[in-house]
């Protein structure tokens, strides 16, 4: 879970933070022990989003989120595992290997900010940041049985965040309570002029909202969320849990959210479209793993010589072919990017690339890009209208409990189906929080996911408080 620690440097800062608080003059967060996912910048500290493209890359400065965290006296623990690039549902993506689930180590602990969950899970550490693209803080909180909040879209700054979707990524906190998620939201959220999607909506006092929970809300239970493919266990769990709220006098409202079925395939067309851009900056040149330049021109020459030599030998249009075929030899600089990014980027990585230039290209980019925004807008429509009568919507966070390491490793279509309950918060921006809602009876916890509207966090947390 943890993939870089400075010991001496925390034990330094936490005798700093118990002068202060000797002293009285500390912050809110005085001596909490936060873990930080390596793709949140912190100045001085690795970044590398568990890829060799990134693993000597260091911070220059610090992204926003941890600079609120630390003005508030945060004892920052060390950088902790995930997907590359947060692309996965496992932490099995990544150079420094899985992360195990702390509650059965034979399982993953979901992703990608699955170190963040392990970490809270394992007691490392109070609380942990993550992002959530598209489920990546609310499926390993399930897997891991912690609370785990995306925040709405634009709540929290990205600056210093390493973009994957930038449309979609939010950074949020794993916690082991609501009561530390609405403190944590708090102090991350609010305007950023280094990010320009930031609401400057003003901050409510969230920690009032799980102070004071109020039992009479309305709970929309979407049907497609409860249909085939989810563990019939998770289901009754989670019915129990909402019967339980109607005794306590929440109403609970059927409603319908028709479009969720094209949540993955619009998820994986926008975002791999994000990605390939985002990701274009990794060229070797400016920061990141770089080829070795050398063999890159050895190669070149290796191979100019054996097309001249075949040249010499050829005769009529072979030899105009071949002649051709000269003039168009990536040129070394062109050979370095493809080298650096072949080393650098691992198979999922590379996957999501290919995925997305291609749903970007000529010719295709109506039929899948174009058409995909549009789905996007449905999706978004349908929680709109049901946000008119329902004050959080409920759902399982994930389909199952954690699976076995190794187990969908080779299945990419089954990865992304972890994400089938999570991925349309991610599409409508809204907010949306995992609270662990049973142990199964193979050991492992289950999650149940609320969500409301867009800058209703107050309400996720007080309906989250009554489930707690
Ligand atoms: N599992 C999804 C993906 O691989 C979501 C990841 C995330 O939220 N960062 O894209």
């Amino acid at each position: 879970a943890l993939v870089s620690y400075d010991e001496q440097e925390a034990l330094d800062r936490a005798q700093k933070i118990q002068s202060k608080i000797d002293e009285g003059t500390a912050g809110r967060l005085a001596g909490m022990v936060i873990g930080i996912k390596d793709l949140i910048c912190e100045k001085g500290k690795q970044a590398t989003c568990a890829s060799n493209i990134l693993s000597d890359f260091e911070s220059i400065y610090d992204s926003t989120a941890v600079k609120r965290l630390r003005n508030e006296d945060a004892l920052l623990l060390g950088r902790l595992n995930m997907d590359e690039f947060a692309m996965g549902s496992s932490t099995e993506n990544s150079i420094y290997g899985p992360t195990r689930n702390p509650v059965d180590t034979s399982k993953v602990s979901g992703g990608s900010s699955g170190g963040s969950a392990a970490a809270v899970a394992a007691d490392f550490c109070t609380a942990a940041l993550g992002t959530d693209t598209g489920g990546s803080i609310r499926q390993p909180a399930s897997y891991c049985g912690v609370v785990g909040l995306k925040p709405t879209y634009g709540r929290v700054s990205r600056h210093g965040l390493i973009a994957y979707a930038s449309s979609f990524d939010c950074i949020g906190p794993l916690t082991h309570s609501v009561k530390d998620a609405a403190l944590l939201l708090e102090i991350l959220a609010g305007f950023d002029e280094n990010d320009n999607t930031t609401s400057s909506r003003t901050v409510p006092d969230y920690q009032q909202f799980a102070e004071n929970p109020d039992a009479n809300i309305r709970i929309g239970v979407p049907e497609e969320y409860f249909g085939d493919g989810l563990d019939e266990e998770i289901k009754a769990g989670i019915q129990e849990q909402l019967n339980e709220l109607e005794q306590d006098g929440a109403e609970l409202v059927p409603i319908h959210l028709p479009h969720m079925k094209y949540g993955i395939a619009t998820y994986y067309i926008l975002a791999t479209a994000e990605a390939s851009s985002n990701l274009a900056r990794y060229d070797g040149i400016r920061y990141g793993h770089r080829a070795d330049i050398e063999e890159v021109e050895q190669e070149l020459k290796k191979e100019k010589d054996a097309l001249k030599e075949q040249i010499e030998l050829a005769e009529g249009d072979k030899k105009v072919k071949l002649g051709a075929e000269l003039e168009d030899v990536d040129s070394s600089l062109i050979r370095l990017y493809k080298k650096s990014r072949t080393e650098g980027f691992g198979t999922e990585v590379k996957r999501r690339i290919m995925l997305g230039t291609y749903v970007l290209s000529a010719g295709y980019y109506d039929a899948y890009y174009a058409k995909a925004q549009k789905v996007r807008r449905l999706i978004k429509q349908d929680f709109t209208d049901a946000f008119e009568n329902v004050d959080v919507i409920v759902s399982p966070t994930a389909p199952t409990t954690a699976f076995d390491v190794g187990a969908d490793i080779d299945n990419p279509v089954q990865m992304y189906l972890n994400d089938i309950y999570t991925i349309s918060a991610n599409l409508a921006g809204i907010c949306s929080i995992n609270i662990p809602a049973g142990t199964h009876s193979n050991g492992l916890p289950y999650g149940m996911q609320l969500m409301a509207n867009t800058f209703e966090e107050g309400k996720l947390f007080n309906a989250a408080r009554l489930v707690e």
